[in-house]
């Protein structure tokens, strides 16, 4: 027979025991399905992201393409990603935040999906795109790098280049699915152009935006000034037709009109109607978002940006990598209406 007392103890031992154990799981499973309930907004974070980016979760090899090498003559083979690198590091500074060169690597492996979609746009006969930065991308190969920059710039920056393009593998720029054609140039006024304000092709995605994060850039604002004499020399030699004398220059010179973004549509040149266009290439200004100011001797260009001013702004996506936006959202920014898609 048992002792009451142990009984008694043995059920005062389990008046205390008993809650604790209860209440101490009760409080467990809170906080386990507080964690879980973090983790699914984590997850729906992460998908909110994925679903903006359009993954398609693909892991294919990464297509090989024709390059035009302009310098040796001649067309090579090379695999798309390999072909990135060099380009990459041709055309934005390696010293850019990385989220501007994954935004970079995305629009140059776009353009070359544009190039092997739209054939007839390419100008090239056996080749998808060349390696002359005045027809296509910029491209500076492995060798040509490492020969300019040294070994220690390769350690720093080719592995940064590598890593813009490899976390970006196969991701494009699209416009209702297809391919878009990913104008970018170095600097903005703080606003960019309407493709069709300055090229003669209009496109849904090339619209004017605001681009206000374009101030570090060294080329944000120039000036050129020339004496009134030489400011005549080019344009007549280039207009042969127009008259100007230096006595009356300042009234014969007029701003008529000016683009969404900025830069001067038409300025009137003496007798005749140029466009900011036409004044931008015979003066050599990096824009064509100008001011034309006069004094005695001199005519003086007070220039804004640099570069065709249509599509993303390179400064413009450093400046808001450095803000903190991802080079998803600089890319979307940029590039009105559009989606990113992984094809591989
Ligand atoms: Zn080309």
């Amino acid at each position: 027979m048992k002792n009451p007392l142990v009984i008694l103890v043995g059920l005062v031992f389990l008046c205390i025991f008993v809650p604790v154990v209860v209440s101490t799981t009760l409080y467990d499973d809170v906080e386990a399905s507080n964690q879980s309930d973090e983790i699914n907004i984590e997850k729906q974070n992460e998908n909110e992201s994925k679903e903006l980016i359009n993954y398609e979760s693909v892991d294919k090899d990464a297509p090989t393409i024709k390059v035009y090498n302009h310098i040796k003559g001649i067309s090579e083979s090379m695999n798309i990603e390999t072909y990135l690198y060099g380009v990459l590091a041709g055309e934005m500074s390696a010293k850019f935040d990385i989220e501007a060169l994954k935004a970079q690597a995305i629009a140059a492996r776009t353009f070359v999906i544009y190039k092997k979609e739209n054939p007839n746009s390419s100008g090239h006969k056996n080749s998808v795109v060349c390696t002359d930065y005045k027809h296509c991308q910029e491209y500076k190969s492995y060798e040509t790098l490492k020969e300019t920059n040294g070994s220690q710039w390769m350690e720093e920056y080719y592995t940064k280049i590598k890593e813009a393009v490899d976390s970006t593998k196969g991701q494009i720029l699209v416009y209702n699915n297809k391919a878009i054609l990913p104008l970018y140039f170095s600097t903005s006024s703080g606003k960019t152009e309407n493709s069709e304000e300055v090229f003669s092709n209009q496109y849904p995605y090339l619209k004017s935006v605001d681009s206000p994060y374009d101030g570090e850039s060294p080329k944000y604002t120039s000036q050129i000034t020339m004496s009134k004499s030489e400011f005549i020399n080019v344009i007549t030699k280039n207009y042969p037709s127009i008259t100007l004398n230096s006595n009356s220059l300042e009234s014969n010179i007029k701003i008529l009109s000016r683009s969404e973004g900025g830069s001067v549509s038409e300025i009137k040149v003496g007798n005749k109607e140029l466009t900011g266009v036409n004044i931008r290439s015979i003066f050599n200004l990096n824009s064509a978002n100008f001011e034309i100011k006069f004094n005695d001797d001199d005519v003086i260009f007070n220039i804004k940006g640099y570069g065709h001013g249509v599509g993303m702004s390179q400064w413009g996506a450093q400046g808001m990598a450095e803000e903190g936006f991802l080079y998803y959202e600089i890319l979307k920014h940029y590039y009105t209406g559009t989606d990113i898609k992984d094809l591989y």
